[in-house]
């Protein structure tokens, strides 16, 4: 069924504004998607009723609190489809995830001489946890590069993999290229060499429908900001085997089990890795954008998302010295491109006058930066709400720009 996009839009009533005297074009879903109202009310009426603090005081707020916190656990753990609560822990975003991985995975299973592979697509929330920690423990960074078209070099992986490799790390999609990657495949020839894989879905889990389990993925890591869901909140999956064998990231209150000045014992997953007090109104407002998304056709959505790609990009193509980095056969919504002799920032302020946001510059992506041999891209991702009016006008525009150029 065809989603009804004109419904859809009333519930992100931050899209029906002008901007610079012309209706907001939002382009930017990639850094962070708009909330529907169904999430901002369900935090503002939490904030108003029930706020107290989790997992400590007896009373009643608090009770309400703990509850509707692990109720939105659950919301994830369904949502992913992990075996149980204990292996969803909450985190404040992908980045967070990652780090976390990173430290309490290396301390534990990285040592001297040992082997990291990240890819060349990676954001730099998936390179740099990596490398801190292969700098602290001795260890080394490899790389899976991609070719030209923006697709991972997969045959490459086996020779990649050796017995000294302790964890991969990958997107399930490039936030520059849009390449979803064959993480299945990769999964599958990692596990073969007992190398746990963690998969990077800050832009994958908006936008399919994922099932970690059946996927076999060892970590996955994600952001509600999105996933149309607030800032400041996110989930990283782990198996359970690993979490148990994993020494906390951080230490404080709730991590703990039993604190004396000789020996602190720790609690148990997931509560190892949620140190301090946890932004459990986010969390709540995550689970509301879960159930906002489950509310809606998942497989029509993903498809209409798909057919924004394909308008989009047949639509750029078409314009004279405009140059898309990565053609992958297998992309999500995000297209980045430069027009020659238009520097992107240029291009980014213009469309701004004309009321479309979109992204500029290095995407926190150096690596695809030096890959093209470019400083900067523009960037537009579309989300669900996006509509084939506003590609339209999205196409004019960059038309009329480029004219002025
Ligand atoms: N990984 C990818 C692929 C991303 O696109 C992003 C954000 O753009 C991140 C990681 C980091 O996400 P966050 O800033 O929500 O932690």
């Amino acid at each position: 069924m065809i989603p009804d996009i004109s419904k859809i839009r009333k519930d992100f009533p931050i899209l029906d504004q002008n901007v610079n005297g012309k209706p907001l074009i939002y382009f930017d879903n990639a850094a962070t998607s708009q909330r529907p109202i169904q999430v901002i009310e369900r935090m503002n009426e939490f904030s108003l009723r029930t706020n107290a603090n989790i997992h400590r005081a007896t009373h009643y707020l608090a009770n309400k609190t703990t509850e509707a916190f692990e109720a939105s656990r659950e919301i994830v753990r369904q949502y992913i489809n992990a075996a149980e609560a204990a292996e969803v822990i909450f985190t404040q975003g992908t980045t967070e995830s990652i780090n976390l991985v990173a430290f309490s995975f290396g301390e534990a299973f990285v040592s001297s001489g040992d082997e990291v592979i990240v890819t060349e697509m990676e954001h730099h929330a998936n390179i740099v946890p990596w490398q801190m920690m292969c700098e602290r423990r001795g260890a080394i960074l490899k790389v899976l590069p991609f070719n030209d078209n923006g697709e991972l070099q997969i045959e490459l992986l086996d020779s990649l993999i050796t017995n000294k490799t302790r964890i991969l790390a990958v997107a399930h999609v490039s936030n520059t290229l849009g390449t979803i990657n064959p993480i299945r495949e990769i999964i599958l020839q990692a596990h073969l060499k007992n190398v746990p894989v963690l998969i990077d879905g800050a832009q994958g889990a908006p936008h399919f429908k994922i099932d970690v389990q059946d996927l076999g993925c060892d970590f996955y890591a994600f952001s509600g900001h999105k996933l149309y869901g607030p800032t400041g909140i996110g989930a990283l999956y782990g198996k359970r085997k690993w979490l148990d064998q994993m020494p906390p990231f951080m230490g404080g209150g709730e991590m703990i089990d039993r604190v004396t000045f000789e020996k602190t014992t720790y609690n148990q997953p997931p509560y190892k890795f949620e140190a301090g007090t946890p932004n459990y109104v986010g969390a709540i407002g995550f689970a509301a954008a879960i159930k906002y998304i489950q509310s809606h056709d998942v497989q029509a959505i993903v498809a209409y998302e798909h057919d924004l790609l394909t308008v989009a990009t047949e639509k750029l193509k078409q314009i004279d010295g405009l140059k898309i980095y990565g053609e992958a056969s297998m992309k999500a919504g995000v297209i980045c491109f430069n027009i020659e002799g238009v520097h992107p920032f240029d291009l980014g302020t213009l469309l701004d006058q004309l009321g479309i946001a979109v992204r500029t510059g290095r995407l926190c992506a150096d690596p695809v930066m030096d890959h093209y041999g470019v400083e900067n891209m523009v960037r537009t991702s579309f989300a669900f709400y996006n509509t084939f009016d506003e590609i339209n006008a999205f196409y004019k525009a960059l038309i009329r720009l480029k004219a002025m150029f």
